[in-house]
């Protein structure tokens, strides 16, 4: 199953070639300010699966570790289509999950930073969520860590 997305304007369009490694979504309160929003959705995808079209344009940002991430946007609408973020060292990178043509197909499996979490917003009583950043043992499938342990073995 491909994924499929693009950005509000149509210039950038992309393709997610094999199932994300993970999907999450982030309550930190970065990615509320970035968003403007309650949380933000972040596909984990390899870079090699991973295929885009258009024009892109890439500001750094700082995060609270110091370490700071790559933004690429549509350079013409500026939607935000995935982050990379520098700490990571696996060709690894963060696909914001709301540019998908259709995100119900990638719903999050697990919350993170849920400590900064909107009062309002109700987890589901079996969602799993950390205070925090995310313990990848328990989150992760084997499928997820035995790609990963591939890609670091041929990086
Ligand atoms: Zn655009
Ligand atoms: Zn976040």
């Amino acid at each position: 199953m491909a994924l499929i997305g693009s950005c509000i304007c149509g210039e950038v369009h992309y393709e997610i070639r094999d199932q994300p490694l993970f999907v999450h979504a982030c309550h930190c309160a970065d990615c509320q300010r970035y968003s403007g929003s309650a949380f933000v959705i972040l596909l984990g995808v390899a870079e090699a699966d991973f295929e885009i079209e258009g024009n892109i344009s890439t500001v750094t940002n700082p995060t609270p570790s110091g370490s700071g991430y790559d933004a690429h946007a549509c350079s013409k609408c500026a939607t935000v289509i995935w982050n990379k973020y520098h700490f990571v060292e696996l060709p690894i990178i963060a696909v914001r999950g709301g540019t998908l043509n259709d995100p119900t197909l990638a719903p999050p499996t697990y919350h993170i930073f849920t400590r900064s979490k909107q009062p309002w917003f109700e987890l589901p009583d079996d969602a799993i969520a950390f205070d925090g950043w995310l313990d990848s043992s328990q989150v992760w499938s084997p499928e997820t860590l035995k790609k990963m342990e591939e890609m670091a073995k041929g990086a």
